[in-house]
């Protein structure tokens, strides 16, 4: 590969990226159009609900994507929207009683809280579709000027027929796309595919001034427009789900290259599988999902983003609690031998990724062939007598870890589950109060100790020395079996 030294870095491996390309079913090199400025896109959540594990996975597969082209180039920006206009933000609104604002501040926080508990970075741009209805109403202005989009009481539509590309992407043929846009097709359509840019909206739902009357903007062109107005006409990579090829994907290229005289919308286009979960799609609408929110409270973050990565991108992945079990055991394992080499002493200055590492993830994320080399240098490091030898084991498998975002805990900290003895004083200052509570026979707040306790992880324990408290431990097998089960 030859290396502008100015602006980008060669990779330790000295490889071209290679990715899985949606648009051409084959995995290629990645050449972006100018690698002094990486451009990335990602389809973000829509913030009506909290995020669960199968969303995780899609914004993990990205978040070590950013991490590894972030090391191959110094500029990389790195967009991830937060869609805070959706018709099912208004459903959920109407459902709950609540503002609709309430709603969007409400799970934009808690998705935060989650992607930071995860251990995500936070991407370089942040757009929210509120923040770009401006935008949104010019793209949909030029797309009218330019014939490829046409206003029909108070709703404007894209011609897909204006567009001999459309189905490109997803490798559709039109009468896939239409089996089922041909059901209840709105009178105002002119054609059954044509999907809706811009929608009329009463009182009661949010609403923004334009040409067309007050109104608010559909999905797809949220996402086009966002990425125009941080990325350009034209960006180097754009990812999401494997279910958001068809129509979400297709839609925002068909809009994006049309709005743009016929510039080529994303160069490289990546689509992570699907967690499911026996076998189905884990989704919202299904009602089979794991809320991160949950799980970050009784399992280590490090054992969720273990347990997905296990799995190549490309592929699905069931979660089940054998997963989670076998990734807590793995952990627990390349964390004793970390703790096993605690005499040895690494500078951190010499832990750097292994070439072999990066050369795995250079070969389109190949994350399943990371964590085989991570426990190939934990069994050596075992085995290793020479001090040197265990030193570069011990570097190599700190190393490894850092491209997975794994293994960088002090082996003490993991053990320990992420208990904070800090708060010692104060559950002991309750089991106290608990205690003298039961002494005087005042039952009902003895209760609620207890169960504020529990609430926190503390579970009491009635001893012949009295009463004792332990923390629950994260990795309990029976507490991860209560998490996963689907019918709590
Ligand atoms: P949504 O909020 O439904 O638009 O989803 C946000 C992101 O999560 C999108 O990139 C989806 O493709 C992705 N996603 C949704 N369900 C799953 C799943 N079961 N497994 C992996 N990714 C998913
Ligand atoms: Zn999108």
């Amino acid at each position: 590969m030859s290396h502008c030294y100015t602006c980008c870095r060669p990779s330790s491996s000295d490889q071209p990226v290679r990715l899985y390309n949606t648009l051409t079913r084959r995995v290629e090199t990645f050449t972006p159009a100018d690698p002094g400025r990486v451009t990335m896109y990602v389809c973000g959540p829509t913030v009506y609900n909290y995020i669960h594990i199968g969303n995780a996975r899609t914004f993990l597969v990205f978040d070590l994507l950013a991490r590894t082209l972030k090391r191959r180039y110094l500029n990389v920006v790195y967009a991830r929207n937060i869609t805070d206009i959706d018709d099912k933000i208004n459903a959920a609104a109407r459902e709950l009683g609540s503002p609709i604002g309430a709603i969007t501040a409400q799970y934009d926080a808690a998705f935060s809280d989650d992607m930071a508990g995860l251990g995500l970075l936070t991407p370089d741009v942040v757009p929210y579709a509120t923040g770009h209805v401006a935008q949104i109403v010019s793209m949909i202005e030029r797309l009218i000027a330019s014939g490829h989009a046409y206003a029909a009481e108070g709703h404007v539509l894209f011609s897909v027929g204006s567009f001999p590309d459309y189905g490109k992407l997803s490798r559709r043929d039109t009468e896939d796309m239409l089996a089922g846009a041909r059901i209840d097709v709105a009178p105002y359509k002119r054609d059954a595919g044509d999907f809706v840019l811009w929608k009329p909206s009463d009182d009661t739902l949010p609403g923004w001034d334009s040409p067309w009357g007050r109104g608010r903007p559909g999905w797809h062109i949220e996402c086009s427009a966002m990425a125009e107005t941080h990325l350009g006409d034209t960006i180097d990579l754009h990812g999401g789900g494997m279910d958001l090829q068809f129509p979400h994907h297709e839609n925002e290229v068909a809009q994006s290259q049309c709005a743009h005289g016929g510039k080529i919308f994303a160069r490289h286009w990546m689509h992570s599988g699907m967690l499911n979960l026996g076998g189905s799609k884990m989704s919202k609408s299904l009602g089979n999902t794991f809320h991160v929110h949950d799980l970050l409270r009784l399992v280590p973050a490090e054992v969720l983003r273990y347990a997905l990565l296990s799995g190549h991108y490309r592929q699905p992945l069931d979660w089940s609690e054998a997963l989670i079990e076998q990734s807590v055991r793995t952990l627990d394992r390349l964390y004793g031998t970390l703790r096993d080499l605690g005499d040895v002493v690494v500078e951190p200055a010499s832990v750097t990724i292994p070439p072999s590492i990066e050369d795995a993830l250079d070969d389109d994320l190949d994350t399943p062939k990371v964590l085989a080399a991570i426990a190939g240098f934990a069994a050596a490091a075992r085995k290793a007598t020479d001090a040197s030898e265990r030193a570069d084991y011990k570097a190599a498998l700190l190393g490894a870890g850092l491209a997975l975002n794994l293994l960088q805990l002090d082996p003490a900290e993991w053990f320990a589950r992420g208990a904070d003895d800090s708060d010692d004083a104060r559950i002991q200052a309750l089991v106290d109060e608990r205690n003298a509570a039961k002494a005087a026979r005042d039952f009902p707040r003895a209760d609620a100790i207890r169960n504020q306790l529990a609430a926190d992880g503390i579970l009491l324990e009635d001893t012949a020395q009295g009463v004792r408290w332990v923390r629950r431990r994260a990795t309990d097998p029976d507490e991860i079996r209560r998490v996963l089960d689907p019918d709590r």
